[in-house]
């Protein structure tokens, strides 16, 4: 049985006391917002894209320690990447928060202090919504909800 401190490892603390490029962007090229009514976590995203490549990306927001700490280590994994890597990692973070408990995941790095998630159903969306409001900012999309079809 998973204890609900699993979920909160330090890291995941850590990135919620102090997130990572949490401020607004200026020269955003992109920028969407997320919404997640269930647990009422909002965050703004805003990336940089230049050449394919993702060059900055950062957040702001409020919401609940799971929904930060992904955004916040979510905008430290994608600094740098082509944006084809950024949809790639989406799939392989949703695959990893979205498998059933008793199957094996991918190692995701830092990414994996969320695989707790996957025992918290209602948590899910709270560590998606970075990602899903990543996946909205590069298709030029502005709004994405948990209610957004796909989700
Ligand atoms: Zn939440």
């Amino acid at each position: 049985m998973a204890d609900l401190n699993d979920l909160y490892q330090e890291v995941i603390l850590d990135h919620n006391r102090r997130p990572r490029n949490f401020h607004a962007l200026a020269d955003a090229s992109h920028q969407a917002e997320g919404y997640n009514p269930l647990c009422g976590d909002r965050l703004t995203l805003y990336l940089r894209i230049d050449n394919g490549v993702i060059a900055d990306v950062a957040f702001e927001g409020s919401g609940c320690a799971i929904s930060k700490a992904s955004a916040s280590m979510m905008t430290d994994a994608l600094k740098g990447r082509r944006v084809d890597e950024a949809r790639a990692l989406f799939e392989r973070f949703h695959r990893m928060v979205t498998t059933s408990p008793d199957e094996p995941v991918e190692d995701l790095g830092k990414l994996s202090a969320l695989a707790g998630v996957r025992e918290f159903p209602v948590r899910v969306k709270c560590a998606s919504l970075a990602w899903h409001t990543l996946k909205a900012a590069m298709a030029r999309e502005t709004k994405t909800t948990t209610e957004t079809e796909g989700w």
